[in-house]
């Protein structure tokens, strides 16, 4: 017998209107931001990551899935997003339509070559944006006010954004040399990845895993003190529309993205999540100004952020989070194998309809098949047999009232469709008729 491979999952049947009702919710807020979606290939030339996500991260320098194609090409599973969609953004033009501004998102697996733990895969769900074109401050918030709305619209209770500002390029060099010259008496107590930063990437120290606490890093000097006028403006304007917003924020000085790309905000939204134990952030993003650059395009600016759905998922089933109810409008019984063309063209036509409808398949007993119609939270049960055939009728069983009766078997389709129009009974919790939310 076979077995998946580590840090993979399937999603079963019984799982997988949840994730639907996730997707929709995503999918739902990012229409209401304006933000289009991009489908890009899951595998790429491996120099895109080693470029656009940084050959000396623990991403490209540990866990990718590289292999070489048929043709000794090297190809690369992408193990995050914003690289393909950037190659995507630069090689289709996209900065040069009617739009100078593209607003995307995507939603996808991703995979990284990592030790699988709590709402963490090898291949994971990922949920992204990149906005394009736009330096204004506006577009900061806007993107952060995304992330927190999707974590709303879903429910979740304490979120928290975690903002700081790393400035613009002449800010992070004035900053950097401040960094060298206070860590350079004391880099041999660092780790040996840090010793390692100090030449290639000093910025990265400061989001050392192993580091990050110690009183060094804690007293090291901050971004946010080194920022010229024009990144503290844009810093000043970007908290302004969070307080604006009502979105509730904290400085966090320490926070950094440290490749060399990025340049002024820097943010992570949080969620207070017990069964997520330490691990409470959920989303990550920053802007990007000079990334569209560095990867052959011309200079234009941007922002974005991802989250995984994996530990979102976990958040929300600490919430009872739960898919939308399944039912079936009509369970079709037919009765003897002479019916069973006849119901064939009844069962499509209510399908052509848009009905949600179901037959047995098995021949089962007459007992068993309403048992599985139960089963299948169906509303109207509707038997086609011998006798029905002779009179050109059909019985139909309204299973909320109970009301059965027999009508012209070509209007089956009509009959279900005008007492499904009907106002349901108002909802228990809510006094609402046809709730969305309380409606189960
Ligand atoms: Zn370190």
């Amino acid at each position: 017998m076979y077995q998946k491979m580590k840090g993979t999952y399937d999603i079963l049947p019984k799982d997988i209107d949840k994730w639907l009702r996730l997707e929709k919710t995503i999918r739902t807020v990012s229409k209401i931001y304006n933000y289009k979606e991009i489908r890009t290939p899951i595998f790429e030339n491996s120099e895109l990551f080693h470029r656009g996500v940084g050959s000396e991260t623990d991403i490209v320098s540990k866990e990718t899935y590289d292999f070489l194609d048929r043709g000794k090409r090297s190809n690369t599973l992408r193990p995050e997003g914003t690289a393909g969609v950037v190659r995507s953004y630069i090689e289709n033009k996209l900065y040069a339509s009617n739009a100078s501004i593209q607003k995307l998102y995507y939603m996808g697996p991703m995979f990284r070559y990592e030790r699988p733990q709590k709402g963490r895969y090898r291949q994971f769900l990922q949920f992204g944006v990149e906005a394009f074109g736009s330096n204004s401050p506006q577009l900061d918030a806007e993107v952060i006010s995304y992330a927190v709305n999707i974590l709303k619209a879903l429910k979740i209770k304490d979120v928290e954004v975690h903002i700081n500002s790393i400035g613009d390029v002449e800010s992070k060099a004035t900053y950097k040399e401040a960094l060298l010259n206070y860590l350079a008496p004391n880099i041999n107590n660092l780790c040996t990845d840090c010793q390692k930063r100090y030449t290639t990437n000093p910025l990265r120290i400061l989001d050392c895993k192993i580091d990050k606490d110690s009183e060094i890093l804690q007293n090291a000097p901050k971004p946010l003190d080194y920022l010229n006028n024009e990144s503290q403006s844009h810093f000043t304007e970007t908290v302004a529309y969070l307080d604006a917003m009502k979105i509730n924020y904290k400085i966090n000085k320490n926070l950094v993205r440290g490749l060399d790309y990025y340049t002024h905000t820097v943010f992570e939204v949080n969620a207070n999540i017990d069964t997520l134990g330490a691990q409470n952030t959920i989303c990550g993003g920053g802007r990007y100004n000079n990334l569209v650059k560095s990867l052959g395009g011309p200079d234009i600016p941007g922002i974005g952020f991802a989250f995984g759905l994996e530990r979102l998922m976990f958040a929300l089933e600490s919430l009872s989070f739960k898919g939308d109810p399944d039912y079936l409008h009509l369970y079709l019984m037919i009765l003897g194998d002479e019916q069973k063309a006849d119901g064939m063209a009844i069962l499509n036509r209510c399908r052509l309809g848009g009905l949600f409808a179901d037959i047995d398949f098995l021949d089962k007993g007459m007992k068993a098949k309403w048992k599985q119609a139960a089963k299948l939270n169906t509303r109207f049960v509707a038997i086609y047999g011998a006798n029905e055939k002779e009179n050109d009728v059909i019985n139909v069983k309204d299973q909320e009232t109970g009301k059965e009766i027999t009508i012209d078997k070509h209007q089956l389709y009509n009959h279900i469709v005008e007492e499904l129009m009907k106002p349901s009974a108002a909802c228990e919790s809510c006094k609402e008729d046809n709730c969305d939310e309380c409606g189960e």
